[in-house]
C-alpha cells in the first residue's frame, strides 16, 4: 500500500513548508508541494472549523488527498498562551483578523497577530507569560487517516519582538533553554527543538513502521 509513496504537503504557508520539507526529505520521503500540483490555486483553501489542532490537521489532509488523488500530509499548529486561557489556539493564524483586510500579506497578518498578542498581555507579569507551540500532523490516503504525530515546544512571550528568522509568532516566543526567541534561532536549530520538528520526526518513525509492516505482509 505504501511502497513508492509520494506525499503531498497540503498547505501553502511557506514557513511551515520549508520547515517540514527540511526535516522530511533527508529521511528519504518523497514530497511534492501543493504549489507544484496546483500552481494557479484552483483548489480552494478549506475552512478550518475544528475545535482542536488534530481535528483540523485530519480535515485538511482528507480534503487535499481527495482533491488531488495523492496521499496528503497536513499540519495544523498554533500558539497557546496560559494567561489568555490557551488563546489564540486553533485561531492562531487569524487571531487579529479584525485588524487586517482580507487580502493582507502574510507579513502584515503576522504583524497584526503579534501586536494583538502583546496588547492582550500588556498587564501580565513575566512569570505568567508562559506559552507553548503545538503542531499536529495527519496523513490521509484519501479514504482514511493512516498516520498522525504531534509535538510541543514550551516558551515565554516576551514584550518586544526579537530576531528575523521563522514566521508567525517566532519573534515573541522566547525559549528559556536556548536563551533566544525562535526567530533568533537558525532554521536547523529551530527544527531540532520545535513542535513541528518533533512532530515530523515522530511522523517519519510511524511511517517507517508502516513500511516495515507492509514489506512483511508481502513475504507471507
Ligand atoms: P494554521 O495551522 O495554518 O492554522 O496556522 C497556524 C498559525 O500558528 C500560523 O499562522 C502562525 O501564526 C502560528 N504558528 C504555528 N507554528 C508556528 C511557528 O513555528 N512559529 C511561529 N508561529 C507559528
Amino acid at each position: 500500500m505504501l511502497s513508492g509513496l509520494k506525499i503531498l504537503l497540503a498547505g501553502r504557508n511557506p514557513g511551515k513548508l520549508r520547515e517540514i520539507t527540511s526535516v522530511i526529505t533527508p529521511l528519504g520521503i518523497n514530497v511534492v508541494s501543493l504549489n507544484e500540483i496546483d500552481p494557479d490555486g484552483k483548489i480552494p483553501t478549506p475552512d478550518e472549523t475544528g475545535m482542536t489542532f488534530a481535528e483540523n490537521a485530519r480535515a485538511k489532509a482528507d480534503y487535499y488527498a481527495a482533491a488531488t488523488g495523492q496521499p496528503a500530509l497536513a499540519d495544523d499548529s498554533g500558539l497557546l498562551v496560559d494567561a489568555l486561557g490557551s488563546a489564540p489556539g486553533v485561531r492562531s493564524a487569524r487571531f487579529a483578523q479584525e485588524n487586517f483586510p482580507p487580502q493582507a500579506s502574510r507579513e502584515d497578518i503576522d504583524k497584526a497577530n503579534n501586536a494583538k498578542l502583546l496588547n492582550e498581555l500588556s498587564g501580565i507579569d513575566e512569570e505568567k507569560r508562559t506559552a507553548r507551540f503545538v503542531c499536529c500532523l495527519a496523513l490521509s490516503d484519501g479514504t482514511d487517516i493512516i498516520a498522525e504525530a504531534s509535538g510541543v515546544l514550551e516558551g515565554v512571550i516576551i514584550r518586544e519582538p526579537r530576531g528575523h528568522n521563522g514566521f508567525g509568532y517566532d519573534p515573541l516566543f522566547f525559549v528559556p533553554e536556548m536563551g533566544r526567541t525562535t526567530a533568533e534561532l537558525d532554521p536547523k536549530e529551530k527544527n531540532r527543538i520545535s513542535h513541528r520538528g518533533q512532530a515530523v520526526r515522530k511522523f517519519a518513525e510511524v511511517l517507517k513502521e508502516m513500511l516495515k509492516k507492509d514489506k512483511n505482509s508481502c513475504r507471507k
